[in-house]
């Protein structure tokens, strides 16, 4: 029997043909709601992993979503190699994004970063994996980082990449937000730069929204020396 983590009511974990073949309901979750999750499995744009659908389908070129050409436009070549969601954000997933991020929710941040841990086997094995930091005030306010949380269990932050002091990225309007991606407010400390000479890296981060905060951290990563930057994140919105 288990208590499932957002709903609080016991369950089984049944055997059944979705577990026998490795599509199993979600662990720790009650059939219930795991079925209002939605998981964005292996479809969609081939950079940013958004879901192709209706207006996104006509404008998409080879895969990749009109964002992706957007920010191809903008920078010429795209910074971010590839962005991995597990969940499209929406009502539940945001409630548990919520509880583990503002509450703590210990059993929450393990359900979700043993659900990354998965993907980054699958997908991502060779990449040095780099949380998102938090500036030093964000980080005092709420006394741990969210992303290195997510890290529990799979990998341990190399502590190359910091964060300044800025004003909060959600006070400003998407113009202003995509603008900053040229004055990004990381930074890598010195001693630890050589790590990233040639080296593929994973960033981990909560939530994908416009893909400012990844390609920012991934400019600056790759000034640095990294071969390559790919973004892993809880949900996509
Ligand atoms: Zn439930
Ligand atoms: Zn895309």
């Amino acid at each position: 029997m288990n208590l499932c983590l957002v709903c609080g009511e016991s369950f089984w974990q049944p055997y059944s043909w979705k577990s026998l073949f490795g599509l199993s309901e979600h662990k720790g979750l009650c059939l219930n709601c795991s079925e209002k999750l939605v998981r964005l499995g292996e479809r969609g744009c081939l950079r940013c992993h958004r879901s192709l659908e209706g207006d996104q389908v006509v404008r998409a070129r080879e895969g990749v979503c009109y964002d992706c050409i957007r920010w191809e436009k903008r920078l010429g070549e795209d910074v971010l190699k590839a962005n991995y969601s597990l969940f499209a954000y929406q009502s539940l997933v945001k409630e548990m994004i919520t509880s583990y991020k503002f509450s703590g929710d210990a059993k929450m941040s393990v359900f979700f970063s043993k659900e990354l841990e998965t993907v980054y086997h699958r997908w991502f094995d060779a990449c040095l994996v780099v949380p998102i930091p938090l500036s030093p005030s964000r980080l005092a306010e709420r006394g741990f980082n969210q992303a290195e949380l997510l890290l529990e269990g799979w990998a341990v932050d190399p502590k190359l990449l910091y964060r300044e002091e800025r004003e909060k990225q959600s006070k400003k309007g998407r113009k202003e937000r995509i603008s900053h991606v040229n004055h990004p407010p990381f930074y890598c400390a010195p001693a630890e730069i050589s790590q990233l000479t040639l080296q593929d890296v994973l960033l981990v981060d909560d939530i994908y929204t416009t893909g400012t905060t990844v390609r920012q951290a991934a400019t600056v990563l790759k000034n640095s020396g990294a071969r390559s930057v790919s973004s892993l994140t809880i949900a996509r919105s």
